[in-house]
């Protein structure tokens, strides 16, 4: 929707659900060609409940869905090959055989030179507990150049507080809790979301950004941070940050910029109902930009 090529990757029931995913992405305009259509295991579904200020609660049905059993021989490694930036969350890395394909997902993309970008989107309710979470989130953040987690995520993962979210901290104690966490990782980037509040990125040597949030009327936050992320990386590509060398010190303003416009489009999703649904095109984008 924002203009650059996409492919999915991943598991799914060949049944409704996988096939109704497999065409909203197609109309999307991201390839699919790499999906797996399982005849033995359903799609997992998630049924997402809304608060009055748009904020979300998952229930999730599985054990075992399709994903679940996502094997490394039905990887597409040629797809992965083919991209300039691959993209990861946590989700595929609490079961086998998923874990093990993601883990492979990984070392394909790192020997073709892609740039490796991580959104752990923490989902308590999946895990064995959350200290299996935290363990497994940190041992895999090591992988990533460009890292991307909710503010909730950030503390979760710099204490050993053992619920999720925790209790939220001052600005100033989670500007600190980024800067440490990008440093202690090594990471080219870092970003982290806060909602109607906008968004931190830290990059290269200790640079650090504070983005307001846009005001919109917020009915549904799902999607928001995939909407920040796309736009993020979009950004990246663009403008040909898609190696740690380039991360280590591209010019402020567009850092600048790449932030705005990543901020612009979590916002955007926020105004409509739905996760890929409410993902806004590049011309809604421009048209919302240009009226702040
Ligand atoms: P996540 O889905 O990762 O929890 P957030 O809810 O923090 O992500 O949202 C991602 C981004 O979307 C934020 O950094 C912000 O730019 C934008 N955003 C989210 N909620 C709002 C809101 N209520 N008003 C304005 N912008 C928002």
């Amino acid at each position: 929707r924002l203009g650059r090529s996409s492919a999915f990757l991943g598991k799914v029931g060949d049944d409704p659900f996988g096939r109704f995913l497999e065409n909203t992405f197609s109309e999307a305009g991201v390839d699919t060609g790499g999906m797996v259509f399982d005849p033995d295991h359903r799609t997992g579904l998630a049924f997402v409940s809304l608060a009055a200020d748009g904020e979300r609660d998952f229930c999730f049905f599985r054990n075992p869905s399709a994903d679940m059993t996502y094997a490394p021989a039905e990887l597409d490694r040629a797809r992965i090959q083919a991209g300039r930036i691959f993209h990861y969350g946590s989700i595929t890395l609490i079961d086998e055989p998923a874990r093990t394909t993601t883990l492979a997902a990984i070392d394909t993309a790192k020997a073709a030179g892609l740039l490796l970008s991580y959104d752990p989107n923490l989902r308590p309710p999946l895990w064995p507990s959350l200290e299996q979470a935290r363990n497994t989130i940190l041992q895999t953040i090591k992988f990533a150049d460009v890292v991307k987690m909710s503010e909730e995520e950030l503390v979760f993962l710099m204490t050993d507080e053992d619920l999720f979210p925790v209790a939220s901290v001052s600005e100033e104690e989670c500007r600190a809790l980024a800067q440490d966490f990008r440093r202690r990782y090594d990471l080219p980037l870092l970003a982290v979301t806060r909602g109607a509040n906008g968004s931190y990125v830290c990059w290269g040597d200790d640079r650090f950004l504070s983005t307001s949030g846009l005001p919109v009327k917020a009915v549904d936050t799902t999607g928001a941070g995939d909407g920040f992320v796309a736009a993020l990386l979009c950004g990246l590509l663009e403008h040909n940050l898609t190696t740690r060398h380039a991360l280590l010190d591209p010019p402020v303003d567009l850092m600048i910029h790449i932030a705005a416009q990543a901020n612009a489009v979590g916002a955007l999703t926020t105004t409509r109902k739905g996760a890929i649904p409410a993902l806004p095109t590049r011309k809604e984008v421009d048209a919302f930009v240009s009226l702040q």
